[in-house]
């Protein structure tokens, strides 16, 4: 078996069941290692009352090449991820511009769905890496001296859930205070360890746990805009109503929306601005009037009366970075995804990372000879630098994407107009 510190079989405890932390339990299982994957929600496979609109992704190379170490990328991309070569920007005149991703090599990102990426890698762990799951734990504490997790399981989850899209689709919501959703009748379980893998995201509870600790820096930062998903339906003879192949963008300066294609022939469409702005909108009238004045186009693909159950439906979510560092504790723990590095989602790479995450993992655990806890320091040492770097640039194309791609465009039409 090729494992760390000398073929030694470890007992791996993952925390969260979201994206990284299913990815992550494949790595480990591939490896032969014995692997526990513990969730808060329950599993998504069984539960009717997932709901939300499943959200999705821009899956770029980064994430690909980790899907590949567990030998997904073909199953979920050539089978279910839709490619967009470009990005199509929508002006307010109903003009549209393609600015290719890759105009020398034509390389392209895909959409995926979340709901089916996740449910495929938790399958993939299950059936191909005897991995065990465990839904509805919550790790409410960790003692890692002894490796030993406590988590508590909900006496009447039905009730004590949330019941917006957010914390079905995107667990990158805060879950509330915990009383909530956890009545003191829970039930307390104990579970022990050898490596604790805090895949919890970006309210991690792990990492929390870490933060107590000396030396361990952390910052946070909010930034002013929310989001808010809407949707564009199928047309009647079920195809796009837009050309799929593009990341759709109506960039409009301090706000903006972007819709990316689904499965099914939808859009998932996602509207970006500040949360005094959507506040500011209280009527269906004033919402129609806004979107006819920004995006005539997008509202007509969406149709008023979807546009405006779906707008005062749910409140809008919010957006935040995070960078703390170091990502280990000793040889016991480490943390990996969201909950080392989330950051605003403008750089489509917040999910890409985390599964570089595994993958890079992985490979000092088990490809230098290094000793556990040599390899998660190496880890610790050397991640932090490129995922801040990647936090930094999510906050930068933030401004980009709603602001300079458009002023850039219409820079270079000037300049084609000159010409
Ligand atoms: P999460 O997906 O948050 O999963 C964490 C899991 O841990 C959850 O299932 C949660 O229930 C569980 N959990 C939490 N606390 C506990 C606990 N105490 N005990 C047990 N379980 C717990 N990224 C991209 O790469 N491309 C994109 O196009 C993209 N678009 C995005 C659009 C939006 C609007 C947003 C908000 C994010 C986007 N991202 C994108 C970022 C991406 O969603 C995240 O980076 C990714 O979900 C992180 O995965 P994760 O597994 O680390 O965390």
């Amino acid at each position: 078996m090729e494992n760390t510190e000398n073929g030694k079989k470890l007992r791996v405890a993952i925390i969260g069941g979201g994206l990284v932390g299913s990815l992550s339990a494949c790595y480990f299982g591939k490896r032969g290692h014995e692997v526990h994957l513990y969730e808060y929600r329950k599993d998504i496979r069984k539960d009717e009352l997932a709901r939300g609109r499943s959200i999705n992704l821009a899956l770029s190379t980064r994430g690909r090449r980790a899907l590949a170490g567990v030998g997904l990328e073909d199953k979920l991309v050539s089978h279910h991820g839709l490619p967009m070569y470009a990005r199509m920007l929508h002006m307010t005149d109903g003009s549209t511009r393609a600015v290719p991703y890759d105009p020398v090599n034509n390389q392209c990102i895909y959409s995926v769905g979340r709901r089916h990426l996740n449910q495929s890698l938790l399958d993939e762990a299950e059936d191909s890496y005897n991995v065990q799951t465990y839904f509805e734990h919550k790790l409410i504490n960790i003692d890692f001296e002894d490796g030993k997790l406590y988590f508590r399981r909900p006496a009447c989850i039905r009730n004590c859930y949330p019941s917006g899209p957010d914390y079905w689709a995107l667990s990158t919501s805060y879950p509330g205070p915990e009383q909530t959703y956890w009545p003191d009748k829970a039930e307390l379980i104990e579970a022990q360890a050898d490596l604790i893998v805090g895949a919890d995201g970006a309210f991690s509870t792990v990492r929390r746990l870490m933060s107590r600790r000396p030396l361990f820096n952390y910052s946070q930062q909010y930034i002013e805009h929310g989001y808010l998903e809407l949707s564009i339906p199928p047309t009647e003879d079920n195809q796009f109503a837009m050309e799929s192949e593009y990341l759709h963008i109506w960039p409009r300066g301090s706000f903006m929306l972007i819709a990316l294609p689904n499965q099914d022939k939808s859009w998932t469409v996602t509207l970006f601005m500040s949360h005094q702005q959507f506040k500011s909108i209280t009527k269906s009238d004033q919402l129609l009037e806004f979107f006819k004045t920004n995006f005539p186009d997008a509202l007509k693909l969406i149709g008023e009366d979807r546009l405006v159950k779906d707008f005062f439906q749910y409140d809008s979510s919010s957006l935040l970075s995070v960078k703390c560092s170091p990502y280990n504790v000793g040889s016991r723990a480490v943390i990996i995804g969201d909950a080392a590095h989330a950051m605003v989602p403008f750089y489509g790479q917040g999910m890409n990372a985390g599964f570089e995450d595994c993958y890079l993992l992985d490979d000092l655990l088990h490809n230098h000879g290094l000793s556990l806890e040599d390899a998660l320091e190496a880890f610790s040492k050397t991640r932090p630098i490129n995922a801040h770097a990647i936090c930094d640039l999510a906050m930068y194309n933030y401004v980009e994407m709603r602001d300079l791609v458009a002023r850039s465009t219409f820079l270079w039409r000037k300049k084609l107009d000159t010409l």
